[in-house]
């Protein structure tokens, strides 16, 4: 088992030391973990720097700051690693086509093994989490939000794409409202054909398990349709906010991975993709 999508207290919204993750990490029995804070790529700087209205206090500030502490963290807790028990020095890289100039920054920084590319927000909007869905068009959110995972795609500079379906954590989990995924197809189509042709990787986040979403980002469907559009790569990730919740969900995802028709499922050093069969 492995677990790729952590955060600990480096991140603003989460819990526990990075030395703490790998300790549990360990006493799981995991053949790896990656700590992968958030790096939102459209606020590097303090809130000073930006015009456009955040009405929520939680939105993260000086991402720069938090990139820089997590890789002197990271680096720090892997020189103390034992044997059977891969630290993987990551990184949750958001909206990185916002800023690319910023997103270029980080996904060059040596010290990396592995990026996670993910979408929290639209731009010039509050996260996901914030949006109140019942004054919304849900269709155009979602429209919106696979047209800048397909440019995500096309940047290209991460190894596994993030929670894909991750506006559905709050329009189907907590606003309750339902979305039927088949009229965006043709989007997830070319996302997933762009992923294999670059052979890039697609997580399986574990999250939505333990939340009142109940499935996993994305679902079962789009892993199989990952799988029949060539795709390869997939990692798994319970994105745990405290250490409490590392490698939650992860068997019921490997279970996942392997009726959606994969027989390995990968972590990252230096980002070169290890295979670990199912
Ligand atoms: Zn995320
Ligand atoms: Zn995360």
């Amino acid at each position: 088992m492995i677990d790729c999508h952590t955060h600990t207290a480096v991140s603003p919204d989460g819990y526990d030391c990075v030395s703490a993750s790998y300790q549990k990490a360990c006493s799981l029995g995991l053949k790896a973990i990656a700590v992968t804070e958030h790096c939102e790529a459209n606020r590097p700087e303090g809130p000073e720097q930006y015009t456009t209205a955040h009405t929520n206090e939680e939105h993260y500030f000086h991402n720069r700051d938090i990139f820089k502490k997590s890789m002197l963290e990271n680096t720090e807790v892997m020189k103390h690693t034992l044997s059977g028990t891969e630290f993987v020095n990551g990184i949750e890289l958001g909206q990185a086509t916002q800023n690319p100039e910023f997103a270029n920054e980080v996904a060059a920084d040596e010290r990396l093994d592995f990026i996670i590319g993910s979408v929290h927000e639209p731009a010039g909007r509050d996260d996901y989490a914030f949006l109140d869905y019942k004054n919304e068009d849900i269709t155009k959110i979602l429209d919106d939000y696979f047209d800048e995972i397909l440019s995500l795609c096309s940047w290209g500079k991460f190894d596994i794409l993030g929670h894909l379906t991750y506006p559905l954590r709050y329009i189907c989990g907590e606003a309750g409202i339902s979305v039927n995924l088949k009229q965006f197809e043709e989007k997830i189509l070319m996302i997933f054909s762009e992923l294999a042709k670059k052979d890039k990787g697609l997580e399986i986040n574990t999250s939505g398990l333990r939340q009142k979403y109940g499935k996993s980002f994305p679902d079962f469907e789009c892993v199989r349709l990952f799988r029949e559009c060539g795709g390869k790569i997939i990692s798994i990730g319970s994105d745990a906010h405290k250490t409490a919740d590392i490698g939650s969900g992860i068997r019921d995802g490997c279970r996942l991975a392997k009726e959606a028709g994969f027989d390995k499922i990968y972590y990252f050093k230096k980002h070169i993709p290890h295979g670990i069969s199912l």
